[in-house]
């Protein structure tokens, strides 16, 4: 097998990039999400060092060059600066990235940098620490904030700030998170809210269109940043009078799966070609024998059946009860 260029659907579609839940655990509360926290079917049996170890070296032997860690709460491992490192050092694998809630950024940023880690994107659903323990279950936006600091100071290069839009809620804020934008190089990105299995109604309460924001952007004179071709579904915006950038990621609007270059694997060792998918399949028993080239056999062959599309405009969400079961 020619196995660099190996990740590529019917569609053309090619798949450089793969995101790597650790754990479905998390210790927040986000509404949209876990309003509950975690319930007591929470899968705790978590891929070990040993199965990830295998698992990238059959990505990066299939072209993989990006790695994101995510969750549930990948700080709630203990063992993640060993899974960071692990990633890092794992030949073609060029940059590793990490979704966190932040909240242990203050006391780890300095150990995930010397680990390797290259990038982070920071969940953020407010800068009013009120809204923020109402949307997120925690009082800890201060602490987030710090952290956010310290690993700028430590040294890691690319940040950014994940928002989920939510009508009800921060979507009245738009205003502080402009003032933020303003001041501060970083990329802040409003997610449009997904409907799940679990949030049936919250959804219908607060979605807001990816477009209305958008609209509002264009309207105060933000331009659209020319991304590459591989760059994955987000469209990115300036603006002159900003220091930092604002992104967005639609997953409702038209041709959002165009650009799809992303892979998922659940932390208990499952394949999803989308997070909408019906289901993922279970590659666990490759992992357990460290069989990499049967692991890059089987990842090929089921990319094959990958959809053009997932079908959320039809109210069909997957096998997906909410997003900390794969990473978002
Ligand atoms: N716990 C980490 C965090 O919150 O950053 C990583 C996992 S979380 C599932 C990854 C991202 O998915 C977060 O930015 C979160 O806000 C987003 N997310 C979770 N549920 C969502 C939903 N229903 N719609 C849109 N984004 C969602
Ligand atoms: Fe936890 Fe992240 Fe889900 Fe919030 S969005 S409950 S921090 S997994």
């Amino acid at each position: 097998m020619a196995l660099q260029t190996a990740l590529q659907d019917t569609f053309g579609r090619r798949f450089h990039y793969l995101r790597l839940s650790i754990t479905e655990m998390c210790n927040f509360r986000c509404n949209y999400c876990l309003p509950n926290g975690n319930d007591c079917n929470t899968l705790k049996n978590d891929l070990s060092i040993t199965e990830i170890d295998t698992l990238v070296k059959a990505f990066a032997a299939m072209g993989t060059s990006k790695i994101r860690i995510t969750g549930g709460e990948p700080a709630l491992r203990k063992d993640l600066t060993d899974i960071i490192e692990l990633c890092k050092n794992t030949p073609s694998i060029k940059k590793v990235a990490m979704t966190t809630n932040g909240y242990l950024l203050k006391r780890d940023a300095k150990a995930y940098k010397r680990a390797g880690l290259d990038a982070i994107n920071v969940s953020a659903d407010s800068l009013d620490p009120r809204m923020f323990a109402a949307i997120t279950g925690r009082q800890k936006l201060e602490d987030i904030l710090s952290g956010v600091d310290h690993a700028a100071a430590a040294g890691i290069d690319t940040i950014k700030f994940n928002t989920v839009m939510l009508k009800q809620f921060n979507y009245k804020e738009l205003g502080a998170f402009f003032d933020y934008i303003k001041h501060h190089r970083v990329t802040w990105r409003f997610i449009e809210l997904m409907q799940t299995g679990d949030n049936h109604n919250f959804f219908k309460q607060n979605h807001v269109p990816g477009n209305a924001l958008k609209d509002v952007l264009l309207e105060q004179g933000w331009q659209r940043i020319v991304r590459t071709k591989d760059a994955g579904p987000a469209q990115e915006f300036s603006h002159p009078d900003f220091m930092g950038n604002i992104g967005l990621i639609m997953p409702y609007s038209k041709d959002f799966c165009s650009s799809c270059n992303r892979l998922r694997i659940s932390s208990q060792g499952k394949l999803h070609l989308c997070l909408f998918a019906e289901e993922g399949i279970n590659i666990r028993p490759l992992l357990l024998a460290q069989d990499i080239e049967k692991t890059c056999d089987v990842i090929v062959n089921h990319l094959q059946s990958k959809t053009i599309s997932h079908k959320l405009t039809n109210g069909f969400t997957g096998a997906t009860r909410q997003l900390a079961m794969l990473g978002g």
